[in-house]
């Protein structure tokens, strides 16, 4: 199709400046919420495409929005068509872009994700005049823990958007990715401080219950789904060698395929540490810090996606369901919408996992910088497909209405 290659054409043009902008945000990482220098390098590129920026989108000083279609409005809400008395709401696609790094680099590949949606996007406002709708990019802090998306959910960033899609790098490439749901659990044992040696039994160890209630856990495991993962830091063991420990803390991550079962889970896991407190005469105190939906994969979209791919020169299947996979907040955006998470290769497997320090040298490589413009192609003509064709933006809205979890 002649606007395809028109498409593929803007960002082969894009492609310089793209991987000039992946270098440079490679080589400064940022941790979530702070990632002040990427959303602005991200920011002032997408200003030179002739595009209005939305900054500090949701409260969030470091998300960014923009849009471009053949209306060529720059809306700040993208609550197009809710009022009820304007015209029927555009077709519409988001783009997502993160930019986080982790306290070891660019570990997990952001600089490529947000350059891949950059890129898609630049791609997409060259024929912004001929675009049957809009196309949003959505720049997504904190995905590292810090759950952005779904604070741009809350605050309906996302709202008047059809189908959101964003891909991840790895060393695999799939069309589909299914991602695992998260419950984030903070326990605070308080008990009571003796002298260790001279009066052990005024005492009761809050390390004790700690302790207690990572060997409940780890009897429990068995007992657990296939799949599901439950791993556990302790934050607080103590105050001192020679005092009964009077506060003791540990958080546990726990994980599962759908987010009804990782709730289980860490129920399960909860009342391992109630028992410990029982046992050990010490108070619990428990938070839920938070915690990622697993990604329903949109087979629609996903099916298209990798049709691209295939004219590009690489196979994307679907991910097989038992690979082994982390969890994202885009799986947050998956169960509001239609959504894709494709991942692509940067690296041979066994070139290091991500958020492996030596995976961080692997994001700034020319394969991997090649691989994100053909990533970047394959997004950006499933978008205008989506835009283009109505069947198929209905028919990812069917599937995503049948089949909907809780
Ligand atoms: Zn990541």
């Amino acid at each position: 199709m002649a606007v395809h290659d028109e498409i593929c054409r803007a960002i082969d043009r894009f492609k310089d400046q793209a991987i000039g902008l992946g270098r440079q945000i490679h080589a400064h990482p940022e941790l979530k919420f702070e990632e002040r220098f990427a959303a602005g390098l991200l920011a002032g590129a997408l200003g030179e495409l002739g595009v209005e920026v939305e900054r500090g989108v949701a409260g969030l000083e470091t998300a960014f929005r923009a849009e471009a279609g053949k209306s060529g409005k720059s809306g700040k809400s993208g609550k197009s068509g809710k009022s009820g008395e304007s015209d029927k709401p555009e077709p519409t696609v988001a783009i997502l872009a993160e930019y986080d790094a982790l306290p070891n680099g660019h570990s997990c590949g952001h600089n490529l994700i947000c350059t891949a949606a950059l890129s898609a996007f630049a791609g997409l406002a060259a024929i912004r005049g001929q675009l049957p709708g809009r196309v949003v990019i959505l720049g997504t802090p904190a995905e590292e823990g810090g759950g952005g998306k779904i604070i741009m959910l809350e605050k309906g960033a996302l709202e008047g958007v059809d189908v959101a899609m964003m891909a991840h790098p790895v060393d695999g490439e799939f069309a589909t990715f299914p991602t695992l749901a998260t419950r984030h659990l903070r326990l605070t044992f308080h008990g009571h401080a003796s002298h260790a040696a001279a009066a052990p039994w005024a005492g009761a160890s809050a390390l004790a219950a700690v302790l207690q209630t990572f060997q409940s856990v780890d009897a429990a495991r068995l007992h657990f789904r296939d799949g599901s993962r439950i791993h556990g830091i302790i934050t607080n063991g103590g105050q001192a060698v020679n005092i009964i420990p009077e506060k003791a803390a540990c958080e546990f991550l726990c994980r599962a395929h759908t987010t009804g079962y990782a709730r289980e889970i860490a129920d399960r896991v909860l009342r391992c540490a109630e028992a410990a407190a029982a046992a050990t005469g010490t108070k619990l105190a428990h938070e839920v810090l938070g915690g990622y939906k697993n990604m329903i994969n949109n087979l629609a979209t996903a099916h298209r996606y990798a049709r691209h791919c295939e004219t590009l020169g690489v196979t994307a299947h679907d991910a097989p369901p038992d690979m082994p996979t982390g969890s994202t907040d885009m799986g947050d955006v998956s169960h509001a919408l239609p959504a894709i998470h494709p991942i692509f290769r940067i690296a041979d497997p066994g070139a290091g996992n991500c958020h492996e320090e030596r995976f961080a040298k692997q994001t700034d490589t020319p394969r991997a910088y090649e691989a994100m413009i053909r990533v970047a192609k394959a997004m950006a003509l499933t978008a205008y497909d989506l835009l283009a064709e109505p069947a198929l933006i209905e028919s990812a809205k069917r599937e995503f209405a049948a089949r909907q979890e809780t």
